[in-house]
């Protein structure tokens, strides 16, 4: 982590919870928030059904925002089961994940789809989360590293900066999304600092604004040691934020990390 940029942690909560199942996920989870909570931008992502009902609640007042798990790129129009950027507005949402491996993977979303879809979020206001990664084979074969330049690349080349710094990047290996096989925290790190190299040749200083997440199996018992990474700025989770407790425990391992680092900053 770096002091300059302030840690975020969304909640994917993927094809899970009804809004009754939404809604009793944050009666619990709100009961947590601390003052602390406050060093973190938590986000969560429930399916579109449960926007609503978190929308509905006291959710902005502490401090969470809510994000989709997809968009699409036109405002309006013959796009049977789409959802455009400003629908998701009007129900509250600040953030979107785009790219994620299970829509390139499960549902054919190209480079160029991605593209369309991260400009139109920010053309609404909305901040993108951008996911990228490799499969294990692209890493078996050595080519993790030009696989996620290339995805960064398609979706973030020519954008202007101010846009650019409102991009948020969520490096998520495939091989470790649901597997309980998260990456050693060192290979997320060396990812990391390779997509900031990535990010300064497309965005120039604005790349030193976006914020770089982790994802893959994130748990409670993990995530300190990829937030110690430098250029780890959070986590992108699945499996561990569809819990109160153990999304609870993630927000205050990243809120104990951007404490300790205000410290040292102090202390300097
Ligand atoms: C994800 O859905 O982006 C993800 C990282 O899932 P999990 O935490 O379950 O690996």
């Amino acid at each position: 982590m770096n002091a300059a940029r302030k840690p975020l942690l969304a909640a994917n909560w993927k094809m899970n919870k009804t809004p009754e199942e939404a809604l009793a996920f944050w009666r619990e989870f709100s009961g947590r928030i601390s003052g602390e909570t406050g060093r973190v931008e938590v986000v969560i992502c429930p399916p579109y059904p449960a926007l609503p009902a978190l929308q509905g609640t006291d959710l902005r007042a502490r401090g969470v925002y809510l994000g989709a798990q997809n968009v699409h790129w036109e405002s309006r129009g013959a796009f049977t089961g789409e959802v455009s950027p400003g629908m998701l507005r009007a129900v509250g949402c600040s953030h979107v994940i785009v790219g994620h491996s299970e829509r390139r993977a499960y549902f054919g979303e190209s480079d160029e789809v991605v593209k369309r879809k991260l400009r139109a979020a920010l053309e609404e206001g909305m901040t993108p989360i951008l996911c990228v990664g490799e499969t294990l084979e692209q890493r078996t074969a050595g080519r993790a590293e030009e696989v996620v330049a290339a995805q960064l690349t398609a979706a973030l080349e020519g954008l202007d900066t101010g846009r650019a710094a409102r991009v948020v990047v969520a490096y998520e290996p495939v091989w470790a999304i649901g597997t309980g096989r998260s990456a050693a925290a060192r290979d997320a790190g060396e990812m990391a600092v390779a997509v900031r190299r990535r990010l300064r040749e497309l965005a120039g200083p604005a790349a030193e604004e976006i914020r770089i997440l982790y994802g893959g199996s994130v748990a409670p018992d993990n995530f300190a040691r990829f937030l110690a990474e430098a250029e780890v700025d959070g986590g992108l989770v699945g499996t561990a934020s569809l819990r109160p407790e153990s999304f609870f425990a993630l927000v205050a391992s990243a809120a104990n990390a951007a404490t300790a680092q205000a410290g040292e900053g102090e202390a300097q």
